[in-house]
């Protein structure tokens, strides 16, 4: 009889462009997790009695770390989820090239306040919330662990950080670069799936900084709300774009393939609706169809590449039963639309729909353009801002004066007007309605990782 330990199970990356296993490492076993969470406590005290200025300077040198390895860690992205490798490989340098300004950003963002008045002067400190869970997907798998990381720790919180069970190799990497500089037990990687997602919610943890799903945050929401744990939600959306009968239709058109297609449609802030003024509907389809068939899809490591396929057999079964679901109600095929092997789902504009149809009222994300024509500017108002989710959205119009008074009327938490969602430099990332609850980034978004506490005293 054997008395061999029971093999610990492995968690594989698959590469959906061959089906090829990229490389795997060890599940975090549930009941270790417990542990796991003490020994960041422990660490947490050496950790956070340090200042801010200091931890960034222990993780400066890792900037340097960080932009020799780019090229290594945009391969192992786009092996283990399929994004074309000059977008990972830029991933990766977007994050080296920006690590060091990140890092001043925060410990400007956490520095001390001083407010008086006639009688009493109060200091406002942003202290450690203590040990957080950092559990990320793997859509941007090295940017958003990158985001929730960095802000954690120079805020003086231990992390524990969970990446998607798809992306598990390359969130490692970037692990173990910043843990070269760290001291023991500041940031410990945890891998699995969900499983392991909620033993760490559940865990005696202060802050749980999610990006995901919808579902997923509610259900974070409620495994924390027992303990109060301190939640940051950045979740799905389905991006609205409009565009207005004075629009360039060239740029407009440029923006919803790009905006549509981009990481094939695997973005939080993906145009997923497009309301077009009934008048300039064709036109403005005619060079969408155009743009579209110049878009070239295959193997994400070859040249000129554009779209490669589905992170796994799963997201493309729901976005193809989406397309099919629209389709048979009504929806006409302007592009794509047929089957295509193993995990590739082709760029499909459809015209002609409504929100009837699942595919404008849940997230897609995947390669679809679903266009319908709106008649007046109030209908368009009305049709983008009815969704429970509200992240990005985008106005294209000539009169930017009245693209603008069209953005202030969209109910999302980004709205760019002849651009895409994202802000100027220092602006924050954040969702509206249920695209988030919490939200990261610029000064406002660095300070959700810190407890603000008051400390007075008489003049
Ligand atoms: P997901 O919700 O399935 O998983 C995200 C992470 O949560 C993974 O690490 C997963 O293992 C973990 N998890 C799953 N169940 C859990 C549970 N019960 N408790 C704790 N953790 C759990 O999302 P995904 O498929 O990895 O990512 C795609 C989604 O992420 C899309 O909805 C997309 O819009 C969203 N997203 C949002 C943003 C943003 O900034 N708002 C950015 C990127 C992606």
């Amino acid at each position: 009889m054997s008395h061999s330990a029971p093999a610990t199970p492995l968690l594989s990356s698959i590469d959906p462009a061959t089906g090829e296993v990229v490389g795997s490492v060890p599940v975090t076993a549930v009941e270790s997790i417990a542990r796991l969470v003490f020994q960041a406590r422990e660490a947490q005290r050496g950790w956070g009695a340090l200042t801010h200025a200091q931890r960034a300077d222990i993780l400066r040198p890792a900037a340097a770390r960080l932009k020799a390895e780019a090229r290594r860690l945009g391969e192992l992205a786009s092996r283990e989820m399929g994004k074309p490798l000059p977008e990972a490989v830029g991933e990766a340098n977007y994050c080296a090239d920006g690590f060091v300004a990140e890092l001043d950003g925060i410990v400007a963002a956490l520095a001390d306040v001083v407010r008086e008045d006639a009688r009493v002067t109060s200091i406002l400190r942003h202290a450690p919330l203590g040990v957080c869970a950092a559990i990320t997907p793997w859509n941007f798998p090295i940017l958003m662990p990158h985001q929730s990381v960095l802000p954690a720790l120079v805020a003086g919180n231990a992390v524990l950080l969970k990446p998607s069970e798809e992306t598990t190799l390359v969130a490692l990497e970037y692990a173990r670069i910043l843990n070269e500089f760290l001291p023991a037990g500041v940031l410990t990687p945890v891998f699995g799936d969900g499983v392991q997602g909620r033993a760490l919610v559940l865990a005696e943890v202060n802050l749980i900084v999610f990006t995901g799903s919808r579902e997923t945050g509610k259900r974070i929401l409620g495994d924390a709300g027992p303990g109060l744990k301190r939640v940051i939600l950045e979740l799905g959306g389905k991006d609205p774009l409009v565009v207005l009968d004075d629009a360039d239709l060239d740029a407009a058109a440029a923006f919803a393939v790009r905006n549509s297609f981009r990481n094939a449609g695997q973005v939080c802030v993906s145009t997923e609706r497009i309301y077009v003024d009934a008048r300039i509907q064709q036109e403005f389809l005619r060079k969408m169809v155009e743009r579209t068939g110049a878009l070239r899809q295959g193997d994400p490591r070859g040249e000129g590449v554009n779209l490669g396929p589905m992170v796994n057999a799963r997201q493309k079964a729901k976005v193809v039963a989406q397309i099919d679901q629209a389709i048979a109600a009504g929806a006409t095929v302007l592009a794509g639309g047929e089957p295509r092997e193993g995990n590739f789902v082709a760029p499909t504009i459809l015209a002609d729909v409504d929100h009837a149809m699942e595919i404008m009222r849940e997230e897609t994300f995947g390669p679809v353009a679903c266009v319908q024509a709106f008649s007046t500017v109030d209908e368009a108002v009305r049709l983008a801002n009815d969704t429970p989710f509200g992240l990005g959205a985008a106005v294209f119009g000539r009169d930017v004066a009245r693209a603008g008074e069209v953005a202030e009327r969209i109910h999302a938490g980004m709205v760019g007007i002849n651009q895409g969602c994202g802000g100027a430099d220092g602006c924050p990332w954040v969702g509206v309605k249920e695209s988030g609850y919490g939200f990261h980034s610029g000064p406002e978004g660095h300070r959700q990782f810190a407890q603000v506490r008051v400390i007075s005293r008489l003049k």
